[in-house]
């Protein structure tokens, strides 16, 4: 297929990887001059700004960081809705806020191109290996339509509903990542603090009812102090305002979400917005003086 790609970060560039890989023609553009350089060495075509990279393809692709940016890119000043020809599938892969993706695919539909919500899980790894998680909000009828470019880039795609209901899945996806990592490093400061070896710990508990794809990925890089991104703090604060934010409009609270949201706001407040969210272990570090 004839694919734009727009956003070559952590994710997007190893996605756009996979595209071309499998064989698709892709015409890519990223706001930083520098990150669209392994994608052109892989066969991609790089394009001096957004629209130019959607402007005759059969499908665009977006993997940015939040609903300001995805709006920006595709309704704001030479932005890709202008760009994208009539019967277009344009594809947000970024985790936005559901509701930011409604208004853009209504926005969308009056100049006829669907619009399909597709955010993942898995990190920079499974994004390298073509093995996210992929969950789909939109019409199924395109869904069917693009699945098996989707499936270039992960191992599972699984439909979820109307648009924003990929979004909506993402963000239960987060408060379960999130709330883990916090149990996490909450848990291997307190057996450090008492006196017991957590690599001993991670050992011991791993194969359990407590271990989690999560504790495998994450602790490791607590215990080694490694806080290279992976996924930053700063995005994960996102997806847990948006997750707040949802919950708001549908009158429930989130008193777990909000806590670990705090913890992390903290540790932007401390410096460590870039980090991995795994760095939420400082949080504990500070606190004992470990
Ligand atoms: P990133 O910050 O590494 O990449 C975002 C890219 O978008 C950057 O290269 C940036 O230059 C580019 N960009 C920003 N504004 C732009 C604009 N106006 N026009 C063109 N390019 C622009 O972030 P990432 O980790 O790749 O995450 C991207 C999305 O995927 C986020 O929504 C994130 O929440 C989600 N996500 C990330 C991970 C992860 O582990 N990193 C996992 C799953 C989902």
């Amino acid at each position: 297929m004839k694919i734009g790609f727009i956003g070559l970060g952590i994710m997007g560039k190893p996605m756009c990887k996979n595209l071309l890989k499998a064989g698709h023609e892709c015409t890519i553009y990223d706001i930083v001059e520098e990150a669209a350089r392994e994608a052109v060495g892989a066969g991609a075509v790089k394009c001096e700004s957004a629209a130019q990279a959607a402007s005759g393809r059969e499908l665009v692709i977006t993997m940015l960081p939040n609903s300001p940016q995805v709006k920006q890119v595709v309704l704001g000043e030479n932005g890709i809705a202008d760009a994208m020809d009539e019967g277009c599938i344009f594809v947000d892969m970024s985790s936005i806020a559901p509701l930011a993706s409604k208004e853009i695919g209504a926005a969308l539909a009056g100049r006829n191109i669907e619009m399909l919500d597709a955010p993942v899980s898995g990190g920079e790894p499974k994004a390298v290996d073509g093995t996210l998680s992929i969950m789909v909000g939109g019409k199924k009828e395109v869904y069917d339509k693009v699945k098996e470019v989707l499936l270039c880039m992960g191992s599972s795609a699984v439909y979820c509903g109307e648009l924003g209901a990929g979004n909506t899945t993402k963000l239960a996806n987060q408060i379960v990542v999130a709330l883990n990592i916090a149990a996490c490093a909450e848990a291997f400061t307190l057996s450090k603090k008492a006196g017991v070896d957590p690599e001993l710990v991670f050992d011991a508990i791993r194969g359990g009812l407590a271990g989690s794809t999560v504790m495998d990925a994450k602790v490791p890089m607590m215990l080694d102090g490694n806080d290279k991104p992976g996924f930053k703090i700063d995005l994960h604060i996102k997806d847990l305002k948006n997750a707040l934010e949802t919950g708001h409009g549908v009158g429930m609270g989130l008193p777990l979400t909000a806590q670990v949201m705090e913890m992390m706001q903290q540790l932007v407040a401390d410096g460590f917005g870039g980090k991995d969210h795994s760095a939420l272990v400082k949080y504990y570090e500070k606190m004992t003086g470990e």
